[in-house]
């Protein structure tokens, strides 16, 4: 995709991010990547911290008054689930509320594919930067949400027979419904089978 504005460069004085937590532990580094956010070039980048920013602009009013903008970080709401959203502002006047998560993909990654969603690896909806994101399918964020200990069943630490759900004495399998579910080894030993279900 024609991109004018990417390009690896030297970070100025970082600010301090607004949000308190992840981002607090995601420092700036020396460098940080930033590109131009699809259908927003010239007005809005995001990084591959998951930070956003705006350009120095001009944006024209309805009636052909110019403003001149200066570019900031634009700090980043928190929704009801947690993922991190600005709101956009185009150039055609439209105002437009998105998920950094899905900014961070489609700028660097390329278009969500048709089926798929943004996921964080680590399953922490607050971490943005690229390396902890990817598009992928409904089953993929079950496995994601188990393996990262995220689910509510999934949290507890003993099978209904009292194993301990240790790293060896679990395996993750994917049912035919699509959930995700851990299998407890020594049951299973218990039981001389693998179950069906
Ligand atoms: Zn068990």
């Amino acid at each position: 995709m024609p991109n004018n504005n990417e390009g690896r460069q030297q970070l100025p004085a970082p600010e301090r991010p607004s949000n308190k937590g992840i981002a607090e532990s995601i420092r700036p580094t020396a460098f940080e990547e930033w590109r131009a956010i699809p259908g927003y070039v010239g007005v809005y980048e995001v990084s591959d911290l998951g930070r956003i920013r705006s350009l120095d602009r001009t944006m024209v009013s309805a009636i052909g008054h110019a403003t001149r903008r200066t570019g900031q970080l634009i700090s980043p709401a928190r929704d009801s689930k947690g993922h991190l959203v600005v709101s956009l502002y185009g150039r055609d006047h439209t105002k437009r509320s998105a998920r950094v998560h899905r900014l961070v993909l489609s700028a660097f990654v390329g278009p969500c594919p048709p089926g798929r969603e943004a996921l964080h690896r680590n399953s922490r909806a607050e971490d943005n930067r690229l390396t902890n994101l990817r598009w992928g399918t409904r089953v993929d964020l079950g496995r994601l949400t188990v393996q990262n200990g995220r689910h509510p069943v999934a949290r507890r630490a003993h099978c209904a027979h009292g194993h301990h759900y240790s790293a060896e004495n679990t395996r993750i399998v994917q049912r035919s419904n699509g959930r995700t579910v851990r299998v407890c080894r020594a049951c299973q030993t218990i039981r001389g089978t693998r179950p069906q279900r």
